[in-house]
């Protein structure tokens, strides 16, 4: 990746904002499922704050944010609240957002960044707390050319992570690389869908300069808007250039929020940046603090899944794969956990047969399907039996891989799918009578292999596929022929 050259230290942080994967929203019964519902369906008087309706915390919110935050190591404060965020936008139902201001519901965490050099960087997550989401506005044009603006609802309310990072990054590429770890690790723990294009994984970024060695930070620029991994890291690049040029020129970096241009490649300025106390943060009233008890916590400390930085190297270390085979294979966790289930029935040294098939054939299949690794049709025993089947040398690599294209599909074992598609090769008796078929019509090639020409054996080999139509292994074919051979 191509660093711009620069005198300046590049200063990071990141703001992500991450849907809790609930089946309710936040504070009401509405379903927080919403995706592709007719706007405005979605919607009661609490999400639409009506005056005199009372919020009800969602538990499982609180809990998927509560075991997210340990996935992270954070710790959990004995004492937490809500607080009023108070700003006036359009896109605020109630003139305020419920969301978590001094005593949030998590703090001091990190997350152990894993570089492309093969060094880790420890990026330090100040707080995971718990907010509610705001509605969508869409603006759109009449027929005479005006302006007007509509609002969705239905987004309002659903329950919002926001995890922030220290300034701890230093390069585009370190933030984009955190972005990835901290997904798949929302992913992992089932906390959230986190998918950017479905706008449930959002992306705010701080940015500043400073001179190598400074003693503190330079201004800092908040970067939104960007809808990818690489708009992030792009935007990330283009402030770098920006900021040193400005820097260069002796100039005054501005604090201000920056939005993103995607088609232009380049930031512009939007807002001169809100100080805190302009919110005029307090204590919600109508919501209790909130107060963890230790067992719930622990409890919910051991069913913090293995995460996939850790599957890595175990898989490296204890199957033999290659870094880049474990990598693949940590992603998904369906991935991983069918991995480990087919290793379970085909023994620990066919890991890399199992990896292989995986990561070749059966992915192939999931793409040409369009599935994800959750919804594949394919079960690790019968992986386990594919696996079996070749290693005896029932099937060759060809035949399993229509064997395996027909069990994907249609279900059932290999070992039925194989003798369905008549792909079982001869049984060894009927191979050697073959052999002595093929070898007796074939005198040509058999004087010329005693002759000194050894690849006149691929001419017999080539015979012999061709009788089972392709079922025989060639590689055993050549080694029985050239036993019988030297024998007769
Ligand atoms: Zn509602």
């Amino acid at each position: 990746m191509s660093q711009p050259a620069t005198a300046y230290e590049v200063v990071i942080g990141l703001e992500v904002h991450a849907q809790v994967a609930t089946a309710s929203k936040m504070f009401c019964p509405c379903p927080a499922t919403y995706a592709g519902a007719a706007p405005n369906t979605h919607v009661c008087p609490i999400c639409l704050g009506m005056p005199g309706v009372l919020p009800v915390m969602n538990r499982d919110a609180v809990e998927k944010t509560l075991l997210f935050a340990l996935a992270l190591g954070c710790t959990i404060p004995h004492d937490s609240k809500f607080d009023r965020k108070n700003y006036p936008y359009p896109d605020l139902m109630k003139g305020y957002q419920i969301s978590q201001y001094d005593m949030p519901f998590s703090v001091n965490g990190h997350l152990d960044v894993d570089l492309p050099d093969g060094t880790v960087k420890r990026v330090g997550v100040t707080r995971v707390h718990l907010e509610e989401d705001t509605a969508m506005l869409r603006h759109e044009s009449g027929a005479g050319g005006e302006r007007y603006s509509v609002v969705d609802v239905n987004r309002a309310g659903s329950p919002l992570m926001e995890i922030v990072s220290e300034p701890d990054m230093r390069s585009p590429e370190e933030a984009r690389r955190y972005l990835e770890m901290l997904r798949e690790i929302l992913r992992y723990t089932g906390v959230s869908r986190a998918n950017m294009e479905e706008g449930n994984f959002r992306c705010d970024a701080n940015i500043s300069l400073r001179r190598f060695g400074a003693p503190q930070y330079g201004t800092k620029v908040e970067i939104k808007n960007m809808n990818s991994f690489r708009s992030v890291q792009m935007a990330l690049e283009y402030e770098v250039r920006r900021q040193s040029e400005m820097l260069d020129r002796g100039e005054q970096i501005t604090q201000e929020t920056r939005g993103w241009l995607e088609a232009e490649r380049r930031t512009v300025s939007q807002r001169s940046k809100e100080q805190a106390h302009d919110y005029r943060y307090f204590p919600e009233p109508d919501l209790p603090p909130v107060r963890p008890a230790a067992a719930w916590i622990e409890q919910l400390r051991v069913t913090v899944p293995e995460l996939p930085q850790t599957k890595r190297h175990r898989f490296v270390e204890q199957y033999g794969l290659s870094a880049y085979d474990a990598n693949l294979l940590s992603t998904p966790r369906a991935r991983a956990e069918f991995f480990e289930q087919t290793i379970a029935i085909a023994g620990a040294a066919r890991a890399k047969q199992v990896s292989n098939w995986l990561l070749g054939d059966i992915a192939r299949l999931q793409n040409a399907h369009g599935q994800e690794f959750e919804h594949i049709t394919i079960a690790p025993a019968q992986v386990a039996e594919l696996i079996d089947l070749v290693e005896r040398r029932v099937l060759n690599s060809t035949t399993a891989k229509a064997v395996l294209e027909r069990i994907y599909t249609s279900g059932g074992s290999p070992t039925a799918a194989a003798s369905d598609l008549g792909l079982v090769s001869a049984p060894a008796a009927g191979l050697d009578a073959l052999l002595a078929t093929v070898i007796a019509a074939n005198p040509r090639a058999v004087t010329d292999f005693r002759g000194g020409k050894a690849n006149a054996v691929q001419a017999l080999v080539g015979a012999v596929m061709r009788e089972t139509r392709g079922t025989a292994d060639a590689a055993q074919v050549r080694e029985l022929l050239l036993e019988k051979l030297a024998r007769d």
